[in-house]
């Protein structure tokens, strides 16, 4: 356990304004801060910093809680490391009273030592003439010097199912730690750990803290998976890092350029494009899109020139464009990626390249009209029609005039024409965003949908009552000791949905250790989106001005009555309704004797 002073101090010192201004610009707006919200995609602000509650809240996607859990979440740590990252920001150090409570602090850890570790012997055998020769020939054949191989600590991963394993059991790290860090497999056989990456080049997939956090492996023939990674483990999240942005980092404050593959990178690094990075082998995802925006104004898609790559392609466009990124697209001739293309045409002919990279828009009309024979009037009408429905959806109004003018030079039909196409298409457009829009909002209000409390749904006046009563006790000391005196009957196993009854447990054991209260020592114990939905129960609770026990009482008797309700409706009691009314009798009567 992170001892309660540490994180008090934690909270009291890393004013939640300041760090979260280190991440995402705020602007006063009255008491509170509000901002564009870096946890999902948004062109108006619902992000809101309450620097009163010492907390924050992003009324579009749900994100809040506090200093900590905004860490957890910007940062992607646990909850140890988020408050160690904290501790280590405002200067102060943190005893641990008990080592082996912080688990996920330690495993983390591990993870990395073990990592690096294994990066050094992947090195060593890639040097090694007995062990590396085929490792070291292929990168030769993709023309890698040494320095290259050394700055990127790429290695070799011998074809043997127990090198890796024997080394690092000999440096202190047990078998079910190289299981959980992926570096080993288990036998369903034996039980025993074996090497998981075998006659593989490796790749180190670094943070841009320095962290060894996990690694690719490439097959040096065409058998079949080519690229093999770690699946995700305590230190790495695929979908959160980009290889190589420990690099780039320093070197994109004004584009980026974006790859498929490992190796299109490391060619771009070595021919002098330090600003190159690459997804680890899965399609671009929200998160590292927005990680890119941190780093970079203008992203420059240098995908593979086939069908997937396009495809892919497309959609790093959309994504990226979603985070406010200048996006451009590369169009690549006489050879099939990046790193094929420097070494058949040379750095400066891609840098060339690199100039000419298209908008977004211009990279799908040309490929509108190459699928298109314009010269045909029915064919002429279909490429119309596509880059028409194209324009429709892009939002700025002077971007559409300007589109409409270079589509109508390519397909000779004159802007009047394409004009009131787009616009019919964008009304159609906004009438069926709409319509989603409303569908969406009454889903949300039936609890349809709800993946951080999956039983709200169950019964939705029982999830209501709850609400209500989680509220209150979250905010108020007197709610909190009505019920810990039982003036107000209510235990946890009154409570209708699993995320209620935790919440509600928590809450009254803090109250009942006469601790402190504040919602952030509930931070260890919920994910960081459980965080959020009680961040918004307080908030919806302080939105309102009937807060008092009576509102408590009300909504205890509520749930208790759609509790027993559901009860019944599962035993099929006939005289559950009859029990029902004598507890509701017998709550009211302690109640009166009570007060
Ligand atoms: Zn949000």
């Amino acid at each position: 356990m992170i001892p309660r002073a540490a994180i008090e101090e934690i909270l009291f010192r890393a004013d939640i304004v300041d760090t979260i201004s280190s991440y995402v610009t705020l602007k006063r707006a009255g008491s509170n801060f509000g901002g564009l919200c870096p946890f999902h995609s948004e062109k108006t602000p619902s992000f809101t910093v309450f620097p009163g509650t010492r907390s924050f809240y992003c009324f579009g996607c749900g994100a809040g809680g506090d200093v900590i859990t905004f860490v957890m979440r910007a940062e992607n740590l646990d909850y140890p490391s988020a408050v160690e990252f904290l501790a280590q920001r405002v200067g102060i150090t943190i005893d641990h009273e008990d080592k082996n409570a912080t688990g996920a602090l330690v495993n983390r850890k591990r993870v990395y030592e073990m990592n690096l570790e294994a990066a050094k012997f992947f090195r060593q055998c890639l040097f090694d003439p007995a062990l590396g020769e085929p490792g070291m020939q292929y990168f030769r054949s993709r023309g890698l010097s040494s320095t290259v191989i050394k700055r990127f600590g790429l290695g070799y991963a011998p074809s043997d199912f127990g090198l890796l394993t024997r080394h690092m059991l000999s440096k202190g790290f047990g078998e079910e730690e190289l299981v959980t860090g992926f570096l080993c497999g288990k036998s369903q056989k034996t039980g025993r750990a074996y090497d998981y990456f075998r006659g593989r080049v490796m790749f180190p997939i670094i943070d841009t803290t320095g962290n060894v956090i996990a690694f690719g492996g490439r097959v040096l023939d065409d058998s079949k998976p080519k690229y093999l990674n770690s699946s995700d483990t305590p230190g790495f999240k695929k979908s959160r890092n980009l290889f190589a942005l420990n690099y780039a980092k320093d070197e994109c404050s004004e584009q980026m350029i974006l790859c498929e593959g490992y190796m299109d990178v490391i060619a771009l690094h070595a021919a002098g494009f330090g600003n190159a990075v690459a997804t680890l082998g899965t399609a671009i995802t929200g998160e590292q899109a927005r990680i890119m925006a941190k780093y970079t104004k203008k992203v420059i898609i240098s995908y593979d020139s086939d069908e997937a790559g396009q495809r892919a392609a497309n959609r790093a466009m959309q994504l990226l464009g979603e985070v406010g990124l200048d996006v451009r697209v590369l169009k690549m001739h006489g050879a099939k990626d990046p790193d094929e293309y420097i070494r058949k045409f040379g750095a400066d002919r891609f840098r060339h390249l690199l100039g000419q990279s298209k908008t977004g828009f211009e990279y799908k009309m040309e490929n509108i009209l190459a699928k298109y024979n314009i010269t045909a009037p029915d064919e002429k009408i279909k490429a119309s029609g596509e880059l028409c429905n194209i324009i429709a959806s892009v939002p700025s109004a002077a971007e559409r005039e300007v589109y409409i003018g270079r589509a109508s030079s390519a397909l000779s039909i004159t802007s009047d024409a394409l004009k009131s196409d787009v616009e019919r298409q964008r009304r159609k457009l906004i009438r069926e965003q709409r319509k989603n829009e409303s569908r969406e909002a009454l889903n949300t209000a039936k609890n349809y949908g709800d993946r951080v409390n999956t039983d709200a749904v169950k019964n939705v006046a029982a999830n209501s009552a709850e609400e209500t009563i989680l509220g209150l006790i979250l905010t108020y000391e007197e709610h909190r000791e009505a019920i810990a005196s039982g003036k107000i009957p209510l235990c946890a196993e009154d409570f209708f949905t699993d995320l209620g009854k935790r919440i509600f447990e928590a809450v009254m054991e803090l109250h009942n250790n006469n601790e402190p209260f504040d919602p952030a020592y509930l931070g260890e114990r919920f994910t960081p989106k459980e965080i959020g939905r009680i961040t918004k129960y307080k908030i919806d609770r302080g939105q309102l001005t009937q807060n008092g026990a009576d509102v408590l009482q009300g909504a205890v008797e509520k749930l208790k009555s759609e509790k027993m309700r559901e009860e019944e409706k599962k035993g099929g009691d006939k005289f559950a309704s009859l029990r029902r009314k004598q507890q509701l009798a017998r709550d009211l009567k302690n109640k009166n004797s009570n007060s």
